[in-house]
């Protein structure tokens, strides 16, 4: 059996990060052959690494400790410390990586006191006395200190394992329910006509419960999905939301128009057509349509509908739900296990598009690093 002090079961983002951040040696289990797969693919191959507005109102779980496990990162400590990588900040302000890899690499480099062992995919942990005693596909460790920072189980070609949800349970911790989340939803037949618009995207809001989200919509082949169908995903469980699909349009300026309804809508043309031919409607002057016709044209500032569900874990950027966090300390500690702490996806803590997943991970290694380098000293 290896003996090491410290064991950090994942080299993702948020087991790297604390990799890069602990001043004795220890060791990282990774099951892939090969570390940080979901930073490669995060952001398209640009890495959206933080956010400028990171705060508890971009994510779904309990705001006094996303708050608290915040306050440990700012984003200009994200990017002093990835100072060898260039960012553009996009839409005022995501802060997106010239590539994953270059942010990769980075990380890499500062991982200096790490011997990073991967294709070693934990199977079981078990406590022996002070110790926790890891079964792996290439033996067994032994530790004092155990990080569990193996991720969700969304993106699943990745890489994923359920090995962090066990050993939380194995200890007695509550995991809440999980769901695929950041993805796109399905629809249901009365909104089948959204299908044939495949590839055609806008500019709207989806409202969910009292969250009212804006961006980009884009239609696919199974339904709705971009950045405002992918986060109202993460606020949707089942029922109704409310879509508009021209938000700052007057439409009472257009009721007399002897235009095309096409030509004075601000929305791609087909989609219009695509529309009005699910009501059995052909475009005409605007002022041809009669009222009740008008009210269909209303109605595209306030389309209800209730998805069907979403498109699943293999097209899920993240996972909802997770370890309950009330059973944690500020330095992500098991309060009912010492030594054991859990970081990143795999807490019950989920961020909004816009880097403020990866910003997490960061920010819950960052509150560990503090605990085991005080220890430490
Ligand atoms: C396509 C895509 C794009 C994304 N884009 C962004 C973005 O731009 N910005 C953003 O903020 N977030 C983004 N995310 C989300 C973000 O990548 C994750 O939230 C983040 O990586 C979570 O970090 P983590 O350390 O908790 O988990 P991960 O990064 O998933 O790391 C977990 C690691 O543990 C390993 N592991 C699992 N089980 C075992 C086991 N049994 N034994 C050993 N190792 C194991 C896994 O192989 C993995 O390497 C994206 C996600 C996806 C899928």
């Amino acid at each position: 059996m290896r003996q090491t002090k410290t064991i950090i079961i994942g080299g993702g983002a948020s087991g790297l990060y604390l990799s890069s951040l602990l001043l004795k040696q220890h060791t990282v289990l990774e099951q892939n052959s090969k570390v940080g797969k979901k930073i490669l693919a995060s952001g398209g191959g640009k890495c959206n690494i933080t956010n400028e507005f990171i705060s508890s109102q971009n994510y779904l779980g309990d705001a006094e400790f996303i708050d608290e496990i915040l306050s440990n990162l700012s984003y200009k400590e994200v990017l002093a410390k990835f100072s060898d990588v260039k960012f553009s900040k996009i839409k005022n302000n995501q802060f997106f990586a010239s590539s994953s890899k270059d942010v990769l690499n980075s990380l890499l480099k500062m991982c200096k006191n790490s011997e990073i062992l991967t294709s070693t995919k934990v199977q079981s942990v078990k406590k022996l006395g002070d110790d926790f005693i890891l079964t792996t596909n290439s033996g067994d460790f032994s530790c004092k200190n155990l990080v569990v920072a193996s991720g969700g189980l969304s993106a699943k070609a990745l890489g994923v394992s359920d090995i962090g949800y066990n050993i939380a349970m194995k200890f007695n911790h509550k995991v809440s329910t999980l769901n695929p989340a950041l993805v796109g939803l399905t629809v249901q037949k009365p909104e089948f006509w959204m299908k044939s618009l495949s590839g055609v995207s806008l500019k709207g809001t989806l409202k969910v419960g009292s969250r009212i989200l804006d961006g980009e919509l884009l239609f696919t082949h199974k339904g709705i999905s971009g950045p405002v169908a992918m986060n109202a995903s993460l606020f949707w469980q089942k029922g109704e939301c409310e879509l508009n699909f021209m938000p700052n349009f007057n439409l009472k300026n257009i009721r007399n128009s002897r235009k095309q309804l096409v030509s004075v809508l601000p929305l791609p043309r087909n989609f219009i057509k695509a529309y009005l031919k699910n009501f059995n409607l052909l475009d005409k002057p605007v002022s041809r349509f009669s009222d009740s016709e008008f009210e269909i044209i209303k109605n595209l500032q306030s389309y209800k509908f209730a998805p069907a569900g979403n498109f699943g874990y293999e097209k899920a950027e993240i996972t909802k739900g997770g370890i309950c966090v009330s059973e944690m300390s500020n330095f992500c500690e098991s309060k009912i296990c010492k030594n054991l702490y859990f970081i990143g996806e795999i807490l019950d803590v989920s961020g909004m598009i816009g880097g403020f997943n990866l910003h997490f991970a960061f920010a819950s290694a960052k509150a560990v690093a503090k605990k085991l380098n005080s220890c430490a000293l």
